[in-house]
């Protein structure tokens, strides 16, 4: 496909991001007016799938009449809600006259499902976890939480042809060996611990390997693999063994990007391509290959910031060593703040980071451990965040 697509979702999307959604602290009243102002349109038909353990309304937004049915769902856990912002965008899209021709063509073609927010009441404190501190993702098989019991119950009952389950990751994944932040990671989920390819797991593939090549455009050898071991209590893993073809995105880092709103753009670039690719049927001309190609994500590959060649005062000692710095996200009473913590000191030749800083081994007098906070030394090297 040629990038005309994507090109001009770029170039229009600051007329149609949601703008009432500006970081990654989405609760449910941020999304119920955004919803509850669709009931009555001609655009989206909406309704609800259940309730959380705390009785937050789980909504379902259905978009077109087509054949092929899309079911898209967000935030199943908590603290990852790039992809529900992304989700608000896409139906800011969906009802821009700009865009009338894919309008036409994905409403015509597919019918789509989206369920943001599968996790309120985690988003509400921002973790991960539902309120009963059950992981939702670990949950497919014994459906105790109404939460994961809602959205199987909806799954089984429509029969998606294609799933997409939407998760943020940590933003220390790199893409594969290279020293680049995976911006986002794909993944086919596998349904058996054989990892067998069967049509339905190959398309899943294919249309992976075709966000991919759109992507590279953009974010260059900054997309990641995630792992395909068969986890049978996780939900794409389940979803993919119905026979619907299942594609996992990890919404991970980009450079200056702590609210991740770039990482949000770029899922609506996946989202919509895929939407567009599908309707086309074009996937099917993708090589699963191209989606083996991928690289694998690494994990812990990256720091927040990395301080080289700094000495350091031990004793009657003086070392040379680096300095791995991440930023830890406190939230507390509904009031996020974050802290620079070191977690590594000595050699970090074969680790990178967001931003490097050279000491030119300046001394540092103070004793320093992992763990410990590092605003003093960043100051000291006059590092601004
Ligand atoms: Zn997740």
């Amino acid at each position: 496909m040629s990038n005309n697509f994507s090109d001009k979702i770029l170039e229009h999307y600051s007329d149609f991001s949601e703008k009432s959604i500006l970081n990654r602290f989405i609760k449910h009243r941020t999304i119920v007016p955004l919803i509850k102002k669709r009931t009555n349109g001609e655009v989206f038909e909406v309704s609800e799938i259940g309730h959380s353990l705390e009785n937050r309304i789980l909504y379902l937004l259905k978009y077109g009449n087509g054949k092929t049915k899309i079911l898209v769902w967000s935030q199943m856990h908590g603290d990852e809600p790039t992809a529900t912002a992304a989700i608000f965008d896409i139906f800011n899209f969906l009802e821009n006259s700009v865009f009338s021709a894919e309008q036409k063509l994905i409403s015509e073609k597919c019918t789509v499902y989206f369920v943001p927010m599968l996790n309120p009441d985690g988003a509400e404190v921002f973790k991960r976890r539902n309120a009963a501190d059950i992981d939702i993702n670990r949950d497919a098989l014994a459906l105790q939480t109404p939460e994961g019991k809602s959205l199987m119950q909806f799954c089984k009952q429509i029969k998606p042809d294609f799933a997409f389950n939407l998760h943020d990751q940590e933003i220390y994944y790199s893409a594969g060996d290279t020293k680049y932040p995976a911006v986002l990671s794909f993944l086919a989920p596998a349904f058996d611990p054989q990892k067998t390819c069967n049509t339905s797991r190959e398309n899943s593939m294919k249309l992976i390997a075709a966000l991919n090549r759109m992507l590279q455009n953009y974010i260059p050898n900054r997309i990641g693999r995630y792992s395909d071991d068969y986890i049978p209590s996780a939900f794409g893993d389940a979803v993919q063994k119905c026979g619907t073809s299942t594609i996992l995105i990890e919404s991970g880092g980009f450079y200056n990007d702590t609210e991740k709103q770039f990482v949000r753009k770029m899922n609506v670039l996946s989202l919509l391509t895929a939407f567009k690719t599908i309707a086309l049927n074009t996937f099917d001309d993708e090589n699963i290959n191209d989606y083996l190609s991928i690289p694998l994500n690494k994990k812990n590959k990256l720091f927040d910031v990395i301080i080289k060649n700094i000495t350091l005062k031990f004793n009657d000692f003086t070392l040379t060593a680096d300095i791995g710095i991440r930023q830890k996200m406190i939230v507390f009473d509904n009031l996020n703040s974050s802290k620079w913590l070191i977690e590594d000191i000595g050699d970090l030749k074969n680790f990178n980071a967001y931003t490097e800083i050279d000491a030119n081994s300046q001394f540092i007098s103070q004793k320093i451990n992992i763990g410990s906070d590092a605003t003093d030394i960043l100051q000291i090297l006059n590092f601004s965040s």
